[in-house]
C-alpha cells in the first residue's frame, strides 16, 4: 500500500513537471499555466500541440534521468521546454506523415545536448540560455536533412476554425497574466501595437504573426517577468527587448539572410540578451542611484547658501591604492611601544627620539615608492570650485598636491620636520646628521622630530583649530574611499553634524564610521562616482542660468571682434 501511495505522488510529481515544461514556453512556472499553455496551442493548431505534449514529455523523463541537470532544474520544467519547442515545429509532420515519428526521438535528445552546452556557456556571462538548444537543433537538422539550400521543417495546419485559434491566444494569454498581470497586460499591449503598425504598414498580418505574435510578446514577457519580475524597470527593459527584437525581425526579414534561414527565436533571443546587457551596463553607472542626485543636489546647495564642501580622505594615493603602513601602523616596530612616540616621551627621551627617527625613515621610504597622485578628480572638483578642503589622514602625499591649498593633512606631513617646543618646521636633514645627532631647533633649542603625530592620537593644535573652522562652515562632508575611522574624525564628523552639514559615504568597502539617519551612503567606486559628479555638477551652470549669461557674453565677444575687424578694413 505504501508503495502504492509512493507510486501515486511519483506520478502526480511527473505530471506537474511536464506541465511546467509546458508553461516555461511562455515564461511561466506553475502546471496551471502549462495547462493553459498546452491547450493555447492544442486550440490554435492540434498536431502542434501533440508535439509540445510529446516533446514535454520525452525532457521530463530524459531530465530526470540526466545528471546534467539539478533536481530543481528539472522541478521547475527546465529540463523539457526545449524538447517541447521541438515538438512543437515537428507538428507539420505528425500531420502530414512525411517523416516517421520516431525520427523525432534523436532530435528531441540533440536539444537537449545542445541545451545544456549552451548552459555552460553562458553561465559565466550571467546570461540565461532561453531557447537556444531548440534553436540551434532547428537549424542543425535543416543544414543537415534537408536538400542544399532548402528548410526541412513544415508547419502545422491550423485550427480551421478561426475563433478555436482566437481562444488558443486567450489560453496562453491567461498563462502569462497569471504569472504577472502588470507584465501580461503590457506585453499584450506591444503585441497590440506591432500588430496594428504592421497593418497600418499595409502588410498581412498573417505573414507577420511570428513578430507581433511571437517575438514581441516573449521577449517583454520573458524579460519583465522573469529577470526583472513585475518592476518599473522591468517595464522598461521588456520594453527595450521587445523593441531590438522586433527591429532584428524587420532587419532580418529585409536582408537576403531571409531567402535561407527563417529567424524563427533568434530575434527574441538576442533582443532579451541585448536588453540583459544594457540594463546591467546602464544600472552599474552611479547616474541610476538616487543617492547620487542627492550628493549633486547637496553640492550644489552648499554653494547657493555659501558653505564650504569638505572631502575626508583616507590616504592621497589614487583609488586602488592599499592601506598605507601608517593608517595600519605596519610602520612602527613592533617591540617600541606606541607610547613612546608620544610628545612628552619624544621631548624628554633621546632613545625615544632615535627610534622615532627610524620609524619615520621607513615610512619616509614607503612614499618615496608609493607615490600616488591625488585622486585627478577630486583635483578637478576642488579646481572647478565645487570642493574647498580634503581632510587627508595620510602623512604621506604627492608634492603636487600641497599646492592645492586646502589641504588640511590630519597627522601632519612626513616630509617635514618640527621643533617640539616651539612647532618651527624644516625639511629633513642629511640622513647623516639626523643618524647620529641629537637634532636641536635653531631658534629656541627645542628638540627637533618629523612633523607627523601617530594614527589614532591627538592631533595637534593648530590642525584641530582648522578643522574647527572647516567644521562651522561645511554644509556636506564627502567620505571617499576606504574608512579609517579615528577619534578625531569620529568628533570632527559628529561636530559637523551638529552644525548642520550633512556626511556623505561614497565606497565600495566595508563600512569604517557608523553611520546616522540623516547620512547619504552611496556603494560605489569613488573614482567613477566623482567622475559622474564632476560632469553632473559641470552641466548646472546650464540650469542655474549662469550658462546664459556666459554664452551671451561670449556673443557680445564675437560681435565686437567682428566690428573690429571691419574697422581695420
Ligand atoms: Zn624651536
Amino acid at each position: 500500500m505504501a508503495a502504492f501511495f509512493r507510486l501515486a505522488a511519483e506520478a502526480r510529481q511527473f505530471l506537474w513537471v511536464l506541465l511546467r515544461g509546458c508553461a516555461q514556453l511562455a515564461f511561466c512556472d506553475s502546471p496551471i499555466a502549462g495547462a493553459l499553455v498546452l491547450a493555447g496551442i492544442t486550440l490554435a493548431s492540434p498536431f502542434s500541440g501533440l508535439g509540445t505534449l510529446l516533446g514535454a514529455l520525452f525532457g521530463t523523463m530524459a531530465g530526470r534521468l540526466l545528471p546534467a541537470y539539478g533536481r530543481d532544474e528539472w522541478a521547475w520544467g527546465l529540463a523539457s521546454f526545449n524538447p517541447a519547442i521541438i515538438g512543437l515545429l515537428w507538428g507539420g509532420f505528425l500531420a502530414s506523415g512525411e517523416v516517421h515519428p520516431v525520427l523525432l526521438l534523436p532530435v528531441l535528445a540533440l536539444s537537449m545536448l545542445f541545451d545544456v552546452t549552451f548552459r555552460r556557456l553562458l553561465s559565466p556571462l550571467m546570461l540565461p540560455s532561453l531557447s537556444t538548444g531548440a534553436l540551434t537543433t532547428v537549424y542543425v537538422i535543416s543544414l543537415v536533412a534537408a536538400p542544399a539550400g532548402g528548410w526541412f521543417w513544415t508547419e502545422a495546419p491550423a485550427n480551421a476554425f478561426v475563433p478555436f485559434g482566437l481562444l488558443g491566444a486567450a489560453c496562453i494569454f491567461a498563462a502569462m497574466a497569471l504569472k504577472s498581470p502588470f507584465a501580461g497586460v503590457w506585453a499584450l499591449l506591444l503585441s497590440a501595437i506591432t500588430f496594428v503598425a504592421g497593418w497600418l504598414a499595409d502588410h498581412d498580418p498573417r505573414t507577420l504573426v511570428a513578430l507581433w505574435g511571437i517575438t514581441v510578446p516573449l521577449a517583454c514577457f520573458g524579460v519583465h517577468a522573469v529577470f526583472l519580475r513585475g518592476s518599473l524597470a522591468g517595464c522598461v527593459a521588456g520594453t527595450i527587448a521587445a523593441s531590438l527584437a522586433a527591429l532584428i525581425w524587420v532587419a532580418w526579414e529585409a536582408s537576403p539572410l531571409a531567402r535561407w534561414v527563417a529567424p524563427l527565436l533568434l530575434p527574441f533571443i538576442l533582443g532579451v540578451w541585448l536588453s540583459i546587457i544594457l540594463m546591467r551596463e546602464l544600472t552599474a553607472v552611479p547616474l541610476a542611484q538616487p543617492g547620487f542626485w542627492r550628493v549633486a543636489r547637496l553640492i550644489h546647495a552648499a554653494r547657493a547658501a555659501n558653505r564650504d564642501v569638505v572631502a575626508l580622505i583616507q590616504r592621497g594615493a589614487g583609488p586602488g591604492a592599499s592601506r598605507s603602513s601608517f593608517i595600519s601602523g605596519a610602520w612602527i616596530d613592533p617591540q617600541v611601544p606606541r607610547a613612546a612616540f608620544e610628545h612628552e616621551r619624544l621631548q624628554t627621551s633621546l632613545r625615544c627620539r632615535q627610534a622615532f627617527w627610524d620609524a619615520c625613515d621607513r615610512l619616509r621610504k614607503e612614499a618615496g615608492h608609493s607615490v600616488g597622485n591625488l585622486p585627478t578628480r577630486i583635483a578637478r572638483l576642488q579646481r572647478d570650485g565645487w570642493l574647498q578642503a580634503v581632510v587627508i589622514q595620510d602623512v604621506m602625499f604627492p608634492t603636487d598636491s600641497v599646492r592645492l591649498g586646502a589641504m588640511v593633512p590630519l597627522h601632519g606631513d612626513i616630509q617635514r620636520t618640527q621643533c617640539l617646543d616651539c612647532g618651527e618646521e624644516s625639511a629633513w636633514p642629511p640622513m647623516s646628521v639626523w643618524r647620529r645627532c641629537d637634532l636641536r631647533c635653531v631658534g629656541c633649542q627645542g628638540a627637533v622630530v618629523p612633523a607627523i603625530t601617530l594614527f589614532g592620537r591627538t592631533i595637534d593644535d593648530a590642525t584641530s583649530s582648522r578643522l574647527r573652522e572647516l567644521e562651522a562652515r561645511c554644509g556636506v562632508v564627502l567620505i571617499l574611499g576606504d574608512e579609517a575611522a579615528e577619534p578625531a574624525t569620529l568628533a570632527f564628523l559628529e561636530r559637523a553634524r551638529n552644525a548642520g552639514a550633512t556626511v556623505v559615504f561614497v565606497s565600495d568597502s566595508a563600512p569604517g564610521y557608523p553611520r546616522r539617519p540623516a547620512d547619504i551612503s552611496v556603494a560605489e567606486p569613488v573614482g567613477r562616482f566623482l567622475g559622474f559628479l564632476a560632469f553632473v555638477l559641470a552641466g548646472c551652470p546650464a540650469f542655474s542660468g549662469a550658462w546664459t549669461h556666459r554664452t551671451r557674453r561670449a556673443f557680445a565677444r564675437i560681435a565686437a571682434g567682428r566690428q573690429g575687424g571691419e574697422a581695420a578694413e
